[in-house]
């Protein structure tokens, strides 16, 4: 048998074992029946994405198989073989798609099974930066459980999303290993058929950011070879469905890892008899560079466990700033003699001298000196704590300035981490990102009640509100010069943010003091300063030079865009935003839904469906993808008359914007308690019902110019 019988007598496999499930389903629920995956725009993302059609009932599915089969060709050619392996993963969706009819949960935990559009939009920045640098899907049981978590384990150390599919599943739960979207170690199921939920991701990311038209086969491939880094890991004994499976995620530009002795294609089927081997070997095939950084702490460092949780039971100590005076801060300091690099002292007791499981204070100062730093990059550099201390294994760190929590496990305190260790991670990470602008660093930590008591109420507190007064200055009329950011360029090629003071990235991780911090360290890097001298139409924020920028970013794919206006050139969206918003007619204003929110809304669709109408980098009037912090700007929207056209948000998000956006609202229109006339789910999910609230609350929309 050649590699072309193997895949095709997989393929004939699969193809006949959904043709039986499909019979059976429509036997079972008759041809209308609806099916779908929960919480995606893209009804079969695989087939949808191969095919250009989406599929809606039972019936629709049978024609799809009939669409597969003309897939199925049987010469002996390359092309055959990876249109068949495309095949394959195409039945395997059929087979998964099955289980979601009748029952929106048929995964039970640890197995994901679908993974949500939102779920891959949060990819989209840790993506770009590099800290997720790759995507391994492993698939099967290996020689051991010792070795198979061992391998999970390498790759989420390096900050690598780890999928797994198979006998690795129950390996992870035998060994006692934590998995989770948290923890970046995702299992999605135990049937090989699973797979196709990681290949779902590569291929929505495709269509959310990569503006790929559905239909666009070899669009579709070619994408996600240029720019997804996933790559498999196939455990032995492969069986041909699973070799058919491994040509389809060749096709897709997806190397593929095996010990198995089987047949070698160079750079894409690859056989590595030594388990401790396959880390470097797929990394190599897929070309991925891990960046490291060595810390010395006694527990691991990455940022996989930047989502880890510690529960109460689990907790060595607890530093708490809602009870007692906490507080971190970077500061600026202009005498480079006042500063000895890694120099890091801690000023009060350490945990062994703490109970278990009790409260305390923590106040820890970054002094950073170096020429070309400036005020200004202190916030910025204080911003990144959260995510330097949550990558810390065993450490959980939420909130920011003076309002942190921070947890030591005891795991990592039996470890032998210490409050000396915050200082060496602060350190280490401070001294890495902005080696540019940074060129000594020392750390002081505070324990000590009273001394905290004195840093967070002498020290901090003061140099909060006096931040918050420049930033309270900080407006587009302020500033001489606008940020372009083209981060998200790695996914969406023709993507370009203009970031200004009141108006964010719609990543939501980019401010416009960020992206001028971003420009500094490093000046040739994906922040570059625009101009904003030759106004064309202040009231829609038209100009001339932000235009020259935009259409040189995007390689002439863009040629103007507005920063005020949803309707007029409005500004284009990579995929990741925070939150979409879109236009509501009936109430002539804008619905807002945030990521997290899986519900509908008035518009009648969901954040996923919003979401799936703009993207790609492709204008969209009508539909603007934004981060949350915008929505209580002056900016908003203010072409078509400013936030009093928000009608509809989620409650949760509500709650989060609630106080600026009153605020706002009190400035420009003089209405007091502005949140209160916005609709959002407890109100109503649709327009009829919206409307008769907002008649009721007076809301000003009703009463503006008409939008369309
Ligand atoms: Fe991407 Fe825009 Fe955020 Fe930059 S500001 S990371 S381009 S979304
Ligand atoms: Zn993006």
């Amino acid at each position: 048998m050649t590699l072309f019988d193997v895949v095709f007598s997989g393929n004939d496999a699969a193809y006949g074992l959904a043709e039986g499930a499909i019979d059976a389903a429509i036997e079972k629920y008759g041809a209308d029946k609806a099916v779908s995956f929960p919480d995606t725009a893209y009804s079969l993302p695989c087939y949808y994405a191969v095919t250009g059609t989406k599929v809606n009932t039972l019936g629709d599915l049978k024609n799809a198989l009939g669409v597969v089969k003309t897939l199925m060709t049987r010469e002996q050619r390359l092309n055959d073989a990876f249109m068949s392996g495309v095949a394959t993963a195409l039945c395997a969706e059929f087979l998964e798609v099955l289980k979601y009819v009748d029952n929106p949960t048929p995964y039970e935990a640890p197995c994901a099974g679908h993974l949500p559009d939102a779920a891959i939009r949060e990819l989209g920045v840790p993506l770009v930066t590099g800290d997720i640098p790759g995507v391994a899907v492993i698939l099967g049981a290996a020689p051991t459980a010792e070795e198979g978590v061992e391998l999970v384990k390498s790759y989420q150390a390096q900050g690598i999303l780890v999928t797994l599919v198979g006998g690795i599943i129950d390996q992870c739960v035998e060994m006692g290993y934590k998995t989770g979207a948290n923890v970046r170690v995702i299992p999605l199921g135990k049937d090989v058929t699973a797979v196709v939920h990681a290949v779902s991701v590569a291929v929505r990311a495709a269509l959310i950011f990569g503006n790929i038209q559905a239909g666009d086969a070899a669009g579709l491939m070619k994408y996600t070879m240029e720019r997804v880094p996933a790559f498999v890991n196939a455990f032995a004994p492969l069986d041909p469905v699973i070799v058919a499976a491994g040509a389809g995620a060749i096709a897709l530009g997806f190397p593929v890892i095996t010990n198995e002795e089987t047949f070698r294609v160079p750079k894409s089927l690859i056989v590595q008899k030594d388990i401790s081997k396959f880390n470097a070997t797929s990394l190599e095939a897929r070309d991925i560079k891990i960046k490291v950084t060595k810390i010395d702490i006694p527990v691991a460092f990455a940022s996989a466990f930047e989502g880890e949780i510690i529960r109460r039971g689990d907790m060595q100590v607890e530093f708490d700033g809602s009870r007692v005076d906490c507080c971190e801060l970077v500061l600026d300091v202009e005498d480079a003699s006042k500063v000895e690099d890694h120099k890091i002292e801690v000023i009060g007791p350490d945990i062994d001298e703490f109970e278990v499981g009790s409260k305390h204070s923590i106040a820890y100062v970054v002094e950073v000196t170096g020429k070309s730093m400036q005020p200004d990059f202190e916030p910025v550099f204080e911003r990144k704590f959260h995510s330097y201390l949550n990558c810390i294994e065993g450490v959980m760190h939420t909130g920011q300035r003076d309002m942190i929590r921070i947890r030591v496990s005891k795991d990592a305190f039996n470890a032998g981490f210490r409050v000396k260790h915050i200082g060496e991670v602060l350190y280490a990470r401070v001294k890495s990102e902005f080696a540019a602008v940074v060129d000594k660093c020392q750390v002081k930590i505070y324990t000590d009640p009273a001394e905290c008591t004195r840093i967070r109420h002498e020290v901090a507190i003061p140099m909060f509100d006096k931040r918050d007064e420049r930033l309270t200055t900080l407006t587009d009329e302020s500033v001489d010069v606008y940020y372009s950011c083209i981060m998200c360029q790695a996914f969406s090629p023709s993507h370009v943010c203009i970031v200004t003071p009141e108006r964010l990235g719609l990543c939501g991780a980019v401010s416009w003091l960020d992206a001028k911090a971003t420009h500094e360290l490093d000046p040739q890097g994906p922040c570059q300063v625009v101009t904003k001298e030759k106004p064309i139409d202040e009231r829609i924020g038209e100009y001339e030079d932000v235009n020259e920028v935009v259409k040189k970013l995007s390689q002439g794919a863009l040629e103007d865009v507005s920063l005020y206006s949803i309707i007029e050139k409005p500004m284009t969206s990579c995929g990741c935003f925070e939150c979409i918003c879109g236009i509501e007619p009936l109430s002539n204003g804008v619905c807002i839904a945030n990521r997290e929110y899986a519900g509908m809304t008035p518009i009648g669709m969901t954040f996923s469906e919003l979401a799936s109408m703009t993207g790609g980098g492709v204008q969209t009037p009508g539909f603007m993808g934004h981060g949350k912090h915008f929505i209580a700007s002056k900016k908003f929207m203010k072409a078509e008359g400013g936030v009093a056209r928000i009608v509809w948000m989620p409650k949760e998000l509500k709650d989060q914007v609630r106080d600026r956006l009153n605020e706002t609202a009190k400035e420009m229109y003089g209405i007091e308690n502005f949140c209160d006339m916005i609709g959002d789910e407890t109100v109503a999910e649709d327009p009829e019902t919206l409307l008769a609230f907002l008649t009721e609350k007076g809301h000003p929309a009703l009463s503006m110019e008409p939008m369309m």
